[in-house]
């Protein structure tokens, strides 16, 4: 089950997973998935500088080796990047060696992240036990919707900005399948949060 706002008690549970970071200071974590595509990429990153925000891009591996110049304007850029496994793979569909080796895939196009996203935030306990000795596995407490199928954009905008708390961790996704609902909204929403006194910081 999918939630735009990750329950407490789930929270809770998996202590030892990143969802929410505690802090006192009105700071959140804007992270996009998927990535990174051909042209879209371009678009936010443009988006993020006229703003001034920086961001965390958990990344899919074959995506990244088909656009290495894209990866190095992430980075130039001062963003962060994530590994989201070589071919966002399912754990629920994977044994755990061989979920990990499409990590390690991943791992050789970015080498440098030490943080982990799983492709729609399944693990089970194993590979859970078996990742974090190596990353920071990283979940979210807001979940955009972007993806979903005609999503309005106030729809949208209520299901970030009614959820936000201090260190929330914000997900959108840097794909053909949100590019228009994000070209129409995403600025308004990220202006939005800045003038809810908001500063946005990278994981
Ligand atoms: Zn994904």
């Amino acid at each position: 089950m999918l939630f735009v706002k990750t329950p407490q008690f789930i929270q809770k549970f998996s202590s030892s997973i990143l969802f929410r970071k505690k802090t006192d200071l009105k700071q959140v974590y804007l992270t996009f998935d998927d990535g990174p595509t051909e042209e879209f990429t371009h678009w936010i990153l443009k988006l993020l500088g006229s703003l001034n925000i920086k961001a965390t891009f958990f990344c899919i591996g074959e995506n990244a080796e088909q656009n290495p110049y894209i990866m190095s304007d992430i980075l130039e850029r001062g963003h962060i990047i994530g590994n989201h496994t070589y071919s966002h793979k399912n754990a629920f569909f994977s044994s755990t060696k061989s979920y990990f080796k499409d990590i390690e895939k991943c791992k050789a196009v970015m080498p440098k992240t030490d943080l982990f996203r799983p492709p729609y935030g399944k693990l089970f306990p194993s590979q859970i036990l078996k990742i974090q000795k190596h990353f920071k596995i990283v979940m979210w407490d807001i979940l955009s919707y972007d993806f979903k199928k005609n999503i309005s954009p106030e729809k949208l905008k209520q299901n970030v900005l009614e959820n936000l708390e201090n260190g929330s961790i914000i997900v959108f996704h840097d794909s053909v399948k949100s590019e228009e609902i994000l070209k129409e909204c995403l600025e308004d929403i990220l202006v939005k949060i800045k003038e809810n006194g908001y500063t946005f910081s990278t994981l």
